[in-house]
């Protein structure tokens, strides 16, 4: 297909009411049933790997899954970039200053990836987005449903970071990956599975170098457990640690100051810093090349397109409470 084009458009699925008096709750199930049960049920039985990206808002999120879009679009996996000079499209990015409602979105088209040499069986990728902002105290509430939400639904969470892992990254994941583990019942597996660290602008490779090996690193030292540690900060990290099945980091360098402030942007890649893209180029595969997809389960069992909307449904009920 043309890289040009990608096929489908992002569809709300789950709502949070802005209104400052009701945050109330809203799951559009016919939306979510005509995404899993499109292609007349052909994708019904299909094993599923859910992709989704959370993190505050502003931070380029959309921006990056629309590389993977482009990636999951792409005849041909080594050569999935596309032109030059064609504008990205996708889940909207840059937005201008209206925000979106507080939410979860999803992309309309599933894609069928084989997980290995032509014949082998085929999983159903999923893209979803996530939006909010924490603007008041009222809404750190809606966006740690969101991100709860998002960690419980998804096979692979990239937690969207800009600049570092800094303490209060860590205390807000805990937060919400904490109100995701209260909600589900306790069947004694690890309640989450991949946890991807994606930190943008990263400004020190000479401490940790860009990519996934600087990634694992600045990971590895931001989650370390030390004796000289308050109990406070220990107990935080063993929480993260046991809520998820793997944990990842990847570094990527600042994008260039066209992508960061040029409001004539159109996500060109020729007006992206060729850093940047040689990492992306990297960083997209990690997530959905076959040899790497992560199958979404549930207390240990794969979980099969027909069946993802029963999970939405019982877990949006858990928070509506
Ligand atoms: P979201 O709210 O997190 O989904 O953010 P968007 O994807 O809408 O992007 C917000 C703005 O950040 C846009 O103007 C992008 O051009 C810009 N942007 C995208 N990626 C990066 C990045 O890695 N670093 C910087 N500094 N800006 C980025
Ligand atoms: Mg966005």
């Amino acid at each position: 297909m043309d890289p040009r084009h990608v096929s489908g458009q992002p569809v709300q699925i789950v709502k949070i009411n802005d209104d400052p008096d009701d945050h109330s709750f809203f799951l559009d199930e016919a939306a979510l049933n005509r995404i899993l049960l499109q292609d007349n049920g052909a994708l019904k039985d299909k094993p599923l790997c859910i992709v989704s990206v959370a993190g505050a808002f502003r931070r380029g999120k959309s921006f990056l899954l629309d590389f993977l879009l482009r990636y999951l679009c792409a005849a041909d996996r080594h050569h999935w970039l596309g032109p030059e000079d064609s504008p990205l499209e996708g889940f909207h990015w840059r937005g201008g200053s209206e925000r979106d409602t507080t939410g979860i979105l999803m992309w309309s088209k599933i894609f069928l990836i084989p997980t290995g040499p032509p014949g082998s069986p085929e999983v159903a990728v999923v893209l979803m987005d996530t939006q909010g902002a924490f603007d008041t105290s009222s809404t750190v509430r809606d966006c740690a449903t969101i991100f709860a939400l998002s960690a419980m639904l998804s096979s692979v969470l990239v937690y969207n970071l800009t600049a570092n892992i800094q303490e209060d990254d860590l205390q807000h994941l805990e937060l919400f990956t904490e109100y995701g583990r209260l909600a589900i019942e306790d069947s004694g597996e690890t309640p989450f599975q991949k946890l991807q660290f994606l930190v943008r602008d990263w400004s020190y490779p000479y401490e940790a170098q860009y990519g996934a090996e600087g990634g694992r690193n600045l990971v590895q030292r931001r989650l370390e457990l030390s004796d000289k540690q308050h109990s406070e900060l220990q107990d935080l990290r063993k929480n993260i640690r046991s809520c998820f099945s793997s944990i990842e980091g990847f570094l990527l360098p600042h994008p260039g100051l066209k992508v960061a402030t040029d409001p004539g942007f159109e996500g060109r890649l020729k007006d992206i810093e060729p850093m940047f893209i040689q990492h992306l180029q990297d960083f997209v595969p990690l997530l959905l090349a076959p040899e790497n997809i992560v199958i979404k389960k549930i207390n240990g069992n794969v979980v099969k397109c027909k069946e993802l909307v029963q999970f939405f449904r019982a877990y949006i009920e858990i928070f509506k409470g």
